[in-house]
């Protein structure tokens, strides 16, 4: 006669859960904490299941499913990651890395006080923008200038001050909707403005602003079309026409965008010296697209306009950190003398095509018979340039597993790696590896198609 067994039901407390060996390396990723209570909201997942309804403790395997919990979490923190997907400025993968150089020269500035709104000439406060509206306008042509956080903030600190209660002409082709809910309709009627449309998708005339003008009309409002492109026959108005036709009590205000400014590669793309040289009064633009610095927007103009904006109170709400206008104001020295430091990621990866070969010939030589080089095309991104397209190379892989589940593997690397799938194969694109990623690529590559993938550890 054996006793019938007993079943534990007696899961661990979680301050001893917290003293495992397995959990510290957690710990230090995602503080105690947090720990503590994913350790704590697995405890009581796992007294749910029936397996541990049925069989107790011994049916769970604790460690690690506290493991995967931690792990999913850490998967959420910030971290590198290498991106192949030959798209440049990609707003999933944060816009526009730095240039490192950039980042160390404006560490100290950063980690002690600064002259950010003292005037170090008369001792008393200071201009938070300082030298970055004279920089921009070198740059730019423009008058004066304002920075505010992004430049959906632009344009709504423009409508709001210029145009509240009053009109707004937009052409209907430009109601554009930017990735990440950026609709100018919302804007206008968060601002109070009142939108007037004008002219069809594909066709608006200097004609159909001038017959939308009454006595309420505050602005015109070009918006550049920048991610996507309508082809075909398709009609916009010559600005230096419009600008001049304008009655004395409309403005005309351009969102420009992409912040395009010295960069020469691509001639597609309207500067924000050529609409500002144009006629247009106020243009706005982002400061991490095409421009290539820290997320920022941009309004660039006629001096008294630029003033007004910067009366408003919302500016106190838009205003950007320290570390933006350090980061904006050095790239911009450093972008008026050449210097690669002020080089936008864009102007950066379009014209290094021989780092492209060098990456796809050094990958092949490391693994040999499991990558084979395709043609590929680079694209800008972002929200920019939607018409061009750049010759570039892939590596596909090679590989049994279906071309998802490499896709995802490859996501999960310690450093995990972005890919594009196509046509039932996994290209890596070489255009858009940043020069320190080629080893950490080689490496991670090697033992993914060896069949060995490491655990991510944090
Ligand atoms: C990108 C873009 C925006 C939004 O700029 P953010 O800096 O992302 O706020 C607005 N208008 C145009 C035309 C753009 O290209």
């Amino acid at each position: 006669m054996s006793e019938p067994t007993r079943i534990d039901y007696q899961l661990p407390q979680v301050e001893q859960l917290l003293q495992r060996e397995f959990l510290q390396p957690f710990i230090a990723a995602l503080s105690r904490p947090l720990v503590t209570e994913l350790v704590r909201e697995e405890l009581a997942a796992i007294r749910q299941l029936p397996a541990f309804r049925e069989l107790g403790v011994a049916a769970i395997p604790l460690d690690e499913r506290l493991s995967a919990r931690c792990q999913h979490h850490l998967r959420q923190r910030q971290t590198r990651v290498i991106n192949a997907t030959g798209t440049v400025i990609h707003t999933n993968l944060g816009r526009s890395p730095l240039h490192p150089a950039l980042w160390d020269e404006v560490r100290e500035l950063n980690t002690s006080y600064n002259n950010l709104e003292l005037s170090l000439n008369q001792g008393k406060r200071g201009e938070r923008k300082g030298l970055i509206a004279r920089l921009l306008g070198c740059l730019t042509g423009a008058e004066e200038s304002l920075v505010v956080n992004n430049n959906a903030a632009a344009v709504l600190l423009m409508l709001q001050t210029l145009a509240a209660g009053r009109e707004v002409i937009v052409s209907r082709g430009e109601q554009i909707q930017i990735g990440g809910g950026f609709r100018i309709p919302d804007i206008l009627a968060l601002s109070g403005a009142k939108l007037v449309e004008v002219g069809t998708t594909n066709i608006t005339t200097a004609e159909d602003y001038l017959n939308a003008i009454t006595e309420q009309t505050a602005l015109v409002l070009m918006v550049h079309r920048s991610n996507f492109a309508i082809r075909g026959f398709t009609e916009s108005p010559d600005i230096h026409e419009l600008a001049r036709a304008l009655p004395p009590h409309v403005l005309l205000a351009v969102d420009q965008g992409s912040g395009l400014t010295t960069e020469t590669f691509t001639d597609e793309e309207p500067s924000v010296r050529h609409y500002l040289k144009a006629g247009a009064h106020l243009v706005c633009y982002s400061g991490d697209k095409l421009l290539g610095g820290p997320q920022a927007g941009m309004v660039s103009g006629r001096a008294d306009l630029i003033a007004r904006l910067e009366k408003h109170p919302m500016m106190r709400a838009f205003r950007p950190s320290r570390i933006v206008y350090s980061l904006l104001e050095r790239m911009l020295i450093h972008k008026l003398n050449r210097d690669p430091r002020g080089e936008g990621i864009a102007q950066r990866t379009v014209c290094n095509a021989e780092a492209m070969q060098e990456h796809a010939s050094a990958l092949l030589r490391a693994l040999p018979g499991r990558l084979r080089q395709v043609p590929a095309q680079l694209v800008v991104g972002g929200g920019t340039l939607p018409d061009q397209f750049y010759p570039a190379l892939a590596l596909e892989i090679i590989d049994p597993r279906p071309a998802q589940q490499l896709h995802d593997a490859l996501r999960a690397l310690p450093v995990p790696v972005i890919a594009t799938v196509r046509q039932q194969s996994v290209l890596l694109n070489m255009a858009t590896l940043l020069p320190g990623d080629l080893p950490l690529l080689t490496s991670q590559l090697t033992r993914l198609l060896a069949g060995t993938t490491a655990e991510v550890q944090p």
